[in-house]
């Protein structure tokens, strides 16, 4: 008998709640290890205190002796709440965190010893970082990396380390991080966004982007994950017959949270809470198994940090719970895979949110200005914004097997449909003030605060208007947000850069009125962008026809979508913000494309390896016992045997044919990797293991999960999706 699994489910079913104690109030340990403004307050000397909120505000440059000053604080803040290290905390282009922990202990002369944290410490480290993946560009340069402090997000204390962001970056200044562009981002969004929303109000001085992301995620008991080679190395599962019972009957999806499970999203909860990640929505998704988490919207920068701190936190606290959490974007065929929404918006110093609608015609007209500068944005750079998204994991959602599409489109209910078609409708130059009051009283003038039609209906829309946000549904659950934030605020900043110079120039120019220029603009950004907006459903033959003809992308494959992150485009896009140079660019497009390649072998050589040796010998031995037994037969009954043996010499025969099938399949499967791994350029890499490597894996797995419902329950060696998905 398979020892390994039957163990693991004896284990399952013996297990009992970890109990977890949780605040009477979670408001009351609300960042309490995070060094925000109330520890600030109270260990910072008010020039130290004034320089980081100047910093956080105005993005303005903190002096090395107050930099002193503050190292010193965090560390007294820290040392007080019982840390003993401190590291410097950063997002390698690997999509994890990375950290090296360093002690605050420092011997003296005299035999004794110190706890110091100086401000250099702070400001600036120096990881033994070579092997992070950099593109070449450290071997270009012959430069190390370094961190750097990033003081619009707060220091935290995590166990016993104070965890400082940072950014990464060579000594040649190149970005070989996630954070570094992103901030770069924001920065543009906020210029160009700031002089966009003075057209409305003089007073905003100031515009933030923010990120609201819901995390999917699936839990699995830990023993039954690691009794499976290919969900303990690769995340998901390679093979495996679908369960009789599947998520058919939506019995899941909002249902109550099992026990087990419950205690440790309290557990992780009030970690997230003092760590000061603002969660607040908790719920079973569609898939058996599958959960979602979601918090309150934060500053892209920071709910950036916040989630992928969270996705950290999630792996050790499953831990202590004998969970293991599966972010990978398809752990299992033929149920539901995970996303990560990441609703976005434009929020102005004055307290305004840019996309929501409002009260009054001229709050509208703002509304309008940004909702369709945005529509207008992610119509001319669809393409990149799904190179964004695309990971050989994500690949697996896109245009695979589920929605949303791998063409990117825009859903914006049918209340703001109506509205753009009316504004396209209106006469071109100077309107005359009846026109003008016309719009404003009937078209712009009638948009509710609340639109009804905009909350959850399209659930197959990559990108969605939700009511007063969008929200872009293609991010893959395992993705670091700032790949997509970074490419979606460049965007927008690019278009509202175009759009002010176009309605000044109106304004100079045809000496139009502020309103008339806005108007016509908007009018032709309308037209424009029409083949963006697609209010069906994504799921199909029928709208891949129609975004053909409207000339939209549609590339099923993260090779043949990353190319658009190295176009002319792009790095015009990119260097004309000053976001990344063409060098950082292609570097990260290697980075991405080797990483493609790297995972399809990874998970080619795990596939080969099961099927061989395990698949394989337990077809073997269930085919002996059938032999056997037809043996046994024709001992008793001479040459009637066949009569009695119809069903176990078919067996035999089957399973004979389905070997066969797994081991050609696993033969030609290495001659391609062997092919693939002698291409030099990278890019050609990953399309030979895209497109030469990968096919076989559909093979090998049907063969393999046919034997699956063949071979005697008692032998089979793997955790059945029903145990993997069902058990609680
Ligand atoms: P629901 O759709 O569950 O009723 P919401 O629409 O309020 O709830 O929010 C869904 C997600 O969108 C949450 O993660 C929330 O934080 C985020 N969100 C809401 N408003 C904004 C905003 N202005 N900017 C960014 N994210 C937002
Ligand atoms: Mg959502």
């Amino acid at each position: 008998m398979p020892t390994l699994r039957f163990h693991a489910l004896k284990e399952t079913f013996n297990r009992v709640p970890i109990p977890v104690t949780e605040p009477e109030r979670r408001s009351d340990i609300f960042g309490k290890n995070v060094f925000n403004e109330a520890a600030m307050r109270q260990y910072l000397t008010k020039d130290s205190f004034k320089s980081v909120m100047d910093a956080v505000e105005n993005g303005s440059k903190i002096e090395r002796h107050i930099a002193d000053h503050i190292s010193t604080g965090m560390k007294e803040w820290a040392i007080a709440k019982g840390a003993t290290h401190y590291t410097h905390w950063f997002q390698p282009l690997t999509g994890a965190t990375a950290e090296k922990h360093d002690a605050f202990f420092e011997t003296m002369e005299n035999g004794q010893a110190i706890e110091k944290f100086g401000g250099g410490q702070l400001v600036q480290q120096e990881p033994d970082a070579s092997s992070f993946p950099n593109g070449g560009i450290r071997n270009t340069f012959e430069a190390r990396g370094y961190t750097a402090w990033d003081p619009t997000s707060p220091a935290f204390i995590y166990g016993t380390t104070l965890c400082i962001p940072t950014v990464f970056v060579a000594y040649t200044g190149e970005a070989l991080d996630y954070k570094t562009p992103l901030l770069r981002a924001l920065q543009s969004i906020d210029g160009a966004a700031t002089a966009v929303a003075k057209y409305f109000d003089k007073n905003v001085t100031k515009v933030i982007a923010t990120l609201g992301w819901e995390q999917e995620y699936f839990l699995i008991d830990s023993a039954l994950a690691a009794s499976r080679p290919d969900i303990s190395l690769a995340g998901r599962t390679l093979l495996g017959h679908s369960s009789a019972k599947g998520q058919q009957l939506d019995d899941h999806y909002f249902g109550s949270i099992p026990a087990r499970v419950l205690n440790f999203m309290r557990h992780l909860e009030t970690e997230c809470m003092l760590l000061g990640i603002p969660v607040k929505t908790r719920h079973n998704e569609v898939a058996p198994n599958q959960f979602e988490l979601a918090p309150i919207f934060e500053e892209t920068n920071l709910a950036v940090d916040h989630n992928s701190l969270l996705m950290d936190l999630m792996h050790k606290i499953a831990e202590k719970h004998n969970f293991k959490v599966l972010f990978h974007e398809k752990p299992f065929a033929n149920v539901n895979g995970s996303g990560k929404h990441n609703n976005w918006s434009l929020a102005t110093n004055t307290g305004v949110n840019l996309l929501g609608p409002g009260s009054t015609p001229m709050k509208n007209l703002q509304f309008l200005t940004f909702f369709i500068n945005t529509l207008k944005a992610v119509n001319e750079y669809e393409e990149l914004l799904r190179a964004s998204i695309a990971s050989a994991s994500n690949d697996h959602r896109l245009g695979a097997n589920e929605a949303p599409p791998a063409i990117i489109s825009a859903f914006i209910g049918s209340q703001l449909t109506s509205v753009l078609d009316e504004l396209e409708k209106m006469t071109s130059g100077k309107l005359s003030p009846q026109e003008k009051t016309d719009l404003k009283l009937n078209v712009v003038g009638k948009i509710p605060e609340i639109l009804l039609d905009n909350t959850d209906r399209n659930r197959t829309s990559p990108f969605a208007f939700t009511g007063n946000k969008f929200e872009f549904r293609a991010v893959g659950s395992t993705a670091n947000c700032a790949n997509p934030m970074t490419v979606l605020n460049a965007i927008v900043a690019r278009q509202l850069i175009d759009f002010k110079k176009q309605v000044d120039a109106l304004i100079k120019d045809k000496k139009m009125k502020k309103d008339d220029a806005i108007f016509n603009v908007l009018k032709e950004y309308i037209k424009d962008s029409k083949r963006i907006r697609f209010e069906g459903d994504g799921y199909g033959e029928a709208w891949e026809k129609e975004a053909e003809k409207r000339g939209l992308s549609n590339h099923k494959t993260t090779p043949e979508a990353l190319k658009a992150k190295v176009s002319k485009k792009t790095i015009e896009l990119f260097e004309g913000l000053g976001i990344m140079s063409k060098i950082e660019i292609e570097a990260r497009h290697e980075i991405e494309v080797e990483d493609y390649a790297l995972r399809i072998q990874i998970e080619g050589r795990i596939l080969g390896d099961i099927a061989r040796n395990h698949i394989i010998p337990t077809a073997i031995r269930y085919q002996n016992i059938l032999i056997e037994n037809v043996q046994g037969l024709k001992n008793i009954y001479g040459t009637d045997f066949k009569k009695f043996s119809v069903e176990q010499m078919h067996l035999i025969e089957q399973i004979s044919e389905h070997i066969a099938k797994i081991n050609k399949g696993i033969t030609d499967m290495i001659d391609a990797r062997k092919k693939a791994n002698k291409i030099e350029d990278a890019e050609d890499k990953a399309f030979a293991y895209c497109n030469d490597v990968k096919p076989f894996f559909q093979v090998i797995r049907y063969h393999c999960d046919k034997l699956e419902l063949l071979v005697d329950d008692e032998l089979w060696p793997l955790t059945k999706y029903r145990e993997l998905l069902f058990t609680k």
